[in-house]
């Protein structure tokens, strides 16, 4: 670990590239099902196995796909593009070369905004997404002698989007791949697991002298399972580079490989020369052309992205900036929550209520928003029973609420039959207190005489004996009076 006032003379300089694999039925060139944790082999055409002869078909899906996330991103999409053999010699790979997109990706520019280490927006510049496809998996831990190979990913369709170097610590690599996360998840084109791989990182780092003008050597790390993991390796391999050049080492230009049970990184090769892999246009599949129709077309298809609804939220609906992120982590929640909107009102409640309650709720059970057992109408119900003073807040957690779970009646109805709607009724109000006040006649005296702080007493003893069901604020309004008066 290098000291705080060495770390504090360097900064530390990091790309992402993120592959998300896409959600599309079938793989990117063949009819194979695109499906995770079947056995293995057991996905595997001609096309997959790279067999000679067989010929790729584009699914068109894929194009859909990245345009979405072009859209989403702000980047220029482009609008002749082809593929390329990127050619390597590895056991997962049998075809001998990946077929991706070289010269031409999908696209270009755009960004993703993020929050930097205090909270600030900070944009970071996309250079660029393309299409391309996976290879297989090689199995290193079960067989003690041999490397085994699944070929069921082979084939499978990615987008890989390549930062600039725009990220500065650790922390913001963090944010940045919470919102790739998000966002991919919103337009439902990867399912953003990084556990199971279908969403992967490559890390860039270097580090520079505070004052220097020219970018250190950069360090590539892979191999990291949880967005908590890139930021570990990130924070590891920052302090080791520093370390190397304090001593005067030279950083050497070179893959390596996050271990996380040790938490550091170490070298898997190096790169000394740039790799040939002698890309090539792909003569087996055609060009692709995307019109501005094609991207309007996609355009009607555009979900509501989280940035939109956070801006809602903070700008329209004046609610914190924690609030808003938090109810557009997930988009189930926020649709939900949208759904609650139409029915109340009551904003800030109908938010506390699902970052409160219902979501509680799913973690204690493990359920997802959308087998919820309360219908978004039926929450606004109960949110706007308890606005309008007819039941208390606590009756409405400890009662109605359990009760909405299990029974698919509304709040009103329920409420009622709990017997815990509160009364504004005066007769009642007034038979309660004055009931209170004659059983209580001396701390009724020393409140007059000035004792004021009687008066929760008071009002404890009122709400005792109404049972909850009289509204607190009438209550307390009353009682008040007829002390004074
Ligand atoms: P390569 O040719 O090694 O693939 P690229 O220029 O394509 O390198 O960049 C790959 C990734 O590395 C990008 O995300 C980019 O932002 C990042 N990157 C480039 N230079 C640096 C650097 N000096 N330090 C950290 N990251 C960098
Ligand atoms: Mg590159």
């Amino acid at each position: 670990m290098v000291s705080e006032e060495i770390r504090a003379r360097y900064k530390a300089v990091i790309g992402l590239e993120v592959h998300a694999q896409m959600l599309t039925h079938s793989k990117a060139y063949s009819s194979d099902a695109n499906v995770y944790g079947e056995a293995p082999n057991t996905l595997v055409s001609p096309v997959s196995l790279g067999h000679p002869g067989s010929l790729p078909v584009m699914n068109k899906k894929t194009i859909e796909f990245a345009i979405k996330l072009g859209i989403a991103c702000g980047c220029d999409i482009t609008e002749k593009q082809h593929f390329a053999r990127k050619n390597y010699f590895y056991p997962d790979l049998p075809k001998g070369y990946q077929i991706t997109q070289d010269k031409t990706p999908i696209c270009t520019g755009g960004k993703i905004i993020i929050r930097d280490e205090n909270g600030e927006e900070k944009e970071i510049g996309l250079t660029r997404i393309h299409m391309e496809e996976d290879a297989g998996k090689s199995i290193h831990d079960m067989d003690i002698y041999d490397t085994l190979v699944d070929l069921n990913r082979a084939g499978v369709p990615l987008l890989e989007i390549v930062s600039e170097p725009d990220l500065s610590s650790a922390q913001e690599a963090y944010n940045y791949l919470t919102e790739v996360r998000k966002l991919v998840r919103y337009l439902e084109i990867c399912d953003g697991n990084m556990e199971e791989g279908s969403l992967r990182c490559d890390a860039n780092i270097s580090v520079m002298r505070v004052d220097a003008n020219a970018f250190g050597t950069k360090v590539e790390v892979k191999n990291m399972n949880s967005i908590r993991n890139v930021q570990r390796a990130i924070d590891f391999e920052i302090n080791r580079q520093i370390a190397l050049i304090e001593t005067g080492e030279p950083i050497a230009q070179e893959t390596r490989a996050f271990d996380a049970l040790k938490g550091v990184t170490v070298s898997l090769r190096t790169k000394e020369a740039a790799n040939d892999y002698r890309y090539f246009p792909e003569p087996d599949l055609p060009p692709i052309t995307v019109t501005q129709e094609d991207i309007a077309q996609v355009k009607t298809l555009m979900p509501p992205l989280p940035r939109a609804l956070f801006l809602k939220y903070t700008n329209e609906l004046q609610l914190s900036t924690y609030d808003a992120y938090n109810l557009t982590d997930s988009k189930p929640i926020a649709l939900y929550f949208e759904e609650v909107l139409k029915h109340t009102s009551h904003v800030k409640n109908a938010a506390n209520w699902i970052m409160g309650e219902v979501k509680s709720h799913l973690n204690e059970t493990g359920t997802s928003i959308e087998r919820f057992p309360i219908e978004p109408i039926r929450l606004a119900g109960l949110i706007n029973l308890i606005a309008s003073g007819a039941i208390s807040h606590t009756s409405a957690a400890q009662k109605v609420f359990p009760a909405m779970l299990s029974e698919k009646k509304d709040a009103e109805t329920i409420a009622k039959a709990l017997d815990v709607l509160q009364s504004n009724d005066a007769s009642l109000v007034n038979e309660i207190i004055d009931a209170v006040l004659s059983q209580h006649a001396e701390e009724v005296s020393r409140y007059r005489a000035g004792e004021k702080q009687l008066l929760g007493f008071l009002m404890g003893q009122v709400m005792r004996q109404s049972g909850g069901k009289i509204d607190p604020k009438t209550g307390n309004q009353v009682l008040r009076e007829k002390l004074e008066g």
